[in-house]
């Protein structure tokens, strides 16, 4: 197991730094067993606020024992330009729009994954995947999102080869780990086998 959706900046408004998030989360993924931990957070904000955030991130990525990634989280339509320095990025697709738009607006922005399909206001009817399933991009299997993904979705992407990465859309360490997805019987993608961690020779 691992964990490539995990939130450092939390719903708390009141804290100003969210960088000893950072290392509760590390041990947190330690304890659990996780095989790596991609942290995102909902870009655009300000860089000098994350500085501390960022460096801390740089910290683990460098010395924790287990892989550690740095993403964004991206809303979907977004005029906004990805920097570079993200090891890869997630689409939280806005409420209204449907999967085979959430691939193509994914793909026009080079993103890796969409996050919790079909999950708050996403539509999600039956969509022909069939066109998508070589573009790379992959279905997010959400612990926090799972009610919303359909069986039928489940399966298609499945049958078609559509990498299925795990997240937990944890915002504080306490909700990391995927009992829900354990529960459903849900196969994820191997960490190998996903596409941007393969392409990019982070293992
Ligand atoms: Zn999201
Ligand atoms: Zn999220």
């Amino acid at each position: 197991m691992y964990d490539l959706h995990v939130h450092i900046i939390g719903h708390d408004k009141r804290i100003r730094d969210y960088s000893p998030n950072v290392d509760t989360y590390v041990l947190q993924a330690e304890m659990l067993g996780l095989k790596a931990l991609g942290f995102v957070d909902h870009y655009p904000y300000r860089l000098k606020n994350v500085k501390k955030i960022k460096e801390k991130v740089e910290y683990y990525k460098k010395n924790a024992d287990i892989p550690v990634w740095y993403g964004a989280e991206i809303y979907l339509p977004s005029n906004t330009r990805i920097p570079k320095y993200f090891d890869y990025s997630l689409g939280h697709v806005r409420a209204g729009y449907n999967l085979e738009e959430a691939f193509k607006m994914a793909n026009q922005k080079n993103i890796d994954a969409i996050a919790h399909p079909c999950a708050y206001g996403a539509r999600c009817s039956y969509a022909r995947l069939e066109q998508y399933k070589n573009l790379g991009i992959c279905l997010e299997i959400s612990e926090k999102g799972l009610i919303y993904l359909p069986q039928w979705l489940y399966e298609k992407a499945v049958a078609l080869g559509i990498p299925l990465p795990l997240g937990s859309d944890a915002h504080s360490p306490d909700e990391m780990g995927f009992p829900e997805v354990v529960e459903r019987g849900l196969k994820w993608t191997p960490l190998e086998e996903i596409p941007f961690v393969e392409e990019s020779g982070w293992l």
